[in-house]
């Protein structure tokens, strides 16, 4: 058996550096630009800023506030300032989770415990409505938290939720519908505005998911990108999620989980005190928590400020228009939708997607893939635009070779037909 044990002796920091080094040598090379998914890269200055706020905080545990008060206050700092970018109410309530999976669950367990005390949902009852292009996290709340969920087919020429064929999904069971600004798939906002109508029309709770969009959207609309209203300008919102450790550039392990009310907050967070250690109160999932997330975040918001996050979502649509663009100008491949942040999805027209990602690929690049229709899925960084141009001569060139090896293929099987 090859279970790994712990080495008899210990080694020391240099012998371990070096060894570390070497096993990131086969990762890819994110910071040449070439990755286009999990990592948010906005530049040397944004990474020290995190590395050094993280290392400064790294023992600390937002546990304890009353121990920490650097830890409690910076983190109310974070969530105050999502509560303003977002346009939350004055007694809005937020919390900093570990991430986009965290945010949405306490989202929808808030719902449920809501709609269990104030409306007597009964276990097995509740229903959640959600675009086939929301995020897995939900049915992954959902299935912990024992609820029904529907994935309403959305509009294909747009790839926007569908908003009437949501209403009609709508039963006595349903208790929260949802939005994605953007969706992960196609990087589209859905039209936020209608469904808080039908939130509000039908009372039920709106969450809107804006974990890739929240810290990168609030900005694109000052730059004038063409979006809905997406956040709790809409009566109808109730709860949003927004990850920092995405277009906020902190470091992983944080996100943000946002409530219209403090009344409607408090059902995600949980209070206990039977038992011998006494009383403990949690705001979310987590008991102890790391500091150096929470530092971090605060230290790349202050970091970045207004400015500072102007002038990143100016590069990361700059970068999405040259490779838009690049799509547009090429013969093989298509956009889908309007893309309007920072996340772009194209098809192959000529050839399978598999095929053109597989030749990006061999070139270096790496990114995700988006399944209907099968297409390439990028999620862009300010450092992208340094290397967007040779994206589009590499997409160029592999559009090339698959013609190439399709013209050569046909001439081979007319050869060996003859
Ligand atoms: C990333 C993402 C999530 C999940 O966030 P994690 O931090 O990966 O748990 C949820 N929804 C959308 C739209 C996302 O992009």
């Amino acid at each position: 058996m090859s279970r790994a044990t712990l080495p008899e002796q210990g080694k020391d920091w240099p012998t371990l550096e070096a060894e570390m080094r070497e096993r990131a040598g086969g990762d890819v090379a994110w910071r040449d630009g070439k990755l286009a998914v999990y990592i948010f890269n906005a530049g040397e200055e944004a990474m020290h800023v995190a590395h050094e706020a993280y290392g400064m905080f790294i023992s600390e545990n937002g546990l304890g506030p009353m121990a920490f008060p650097s830890i409690a206050g910076m983190e109310q700092e974070v969530i105050d300032r999502g509560l303003s970018l977002l346009n939350a109410p004055d007694d809005g309530f937020g919390s900093l989770t570990s991430g986009g999976s965290e945010s949405i669950y306490l989202a929808v367990k808030a719902c449920r415990d809501q709609a269990k005390k104030e409306r007597g949902l009964k276990p097995g009852e509740g229903q959640l409505i959600v675009p086939r292009s929301a995020h897995p996290a939900f049915d992954k709340a959902a299935h912990a938290l024992e609820l029904e969920i529907v994935r309403v087919p959305i509009n294909m020429d747009t790839y926007e939720a569908d908003v009437d064929a949501m209403a009609a999904a709508i039963t006595d069971h349903t208790i929260m519908l949802v939005g994605s600004a953007p969706n992960f798939p196609y990087g589209i906002v859905d039209p936020i505005p209608a469904l808080s109508d039908l939130a509000v029309a039908r009372d039920i709770w709106l969450h809107v998911d804006a974990c890739v969009g929240g810290y990168f959207a609030p900005f694109a609309e000052q730059l004038g990108a063409d979006i809905p209203a997406f956040d709790f300008r809409n009566p109808g919102v109730r709860s949003m999620s927004a990850d920092l450790h995405k277009y906020g550039y902190a470091a992983k392990g944080a996100s943000t989980v946002l409530h219209r009310s403090k009344d409607q907050g408090m059902h995600q967070t949980f209070t206990f005190d039977d038992w011998p250690g006494g009383h403990m109160y949690t705001p979310n999932m987590a008991g102890t928590r790391p500091g150096g997330a929470i530092a971090a975040a605060w230290a790349v918001m202050t970091h970045l400020g207004v400015d500072g996050y102007l002038d990143t979502t100016r590069r990361v649509i700059a970068a999405r228009k040259i490779i838009e663009d690049g799509v547009a100008a090429l013969d093989g491949v298509r956009t889908l939708g309007s893309p309007q942040l920072g996340l772009i999805a194209f098809e192959g027209t000529k050839h399978p997607s598999g095929k053109i990602l597989g030749g990006m690929m061999a070139r270096g690049w790496f990114s995700a893939f988006t399944t209907e229709p099968s297409s390439m899925h990028l999620m862009l960084s300010p450092k992208h635009l340094e290397t967007a141009p040779s994206y589009v001569e590499d997409l160029k060139a592999v559009l090339a070779e698959l013609d190439d090896a399709g013209e050569s293929a046909k001439e081979a099987s007319v050869n060996y037909a003859g």
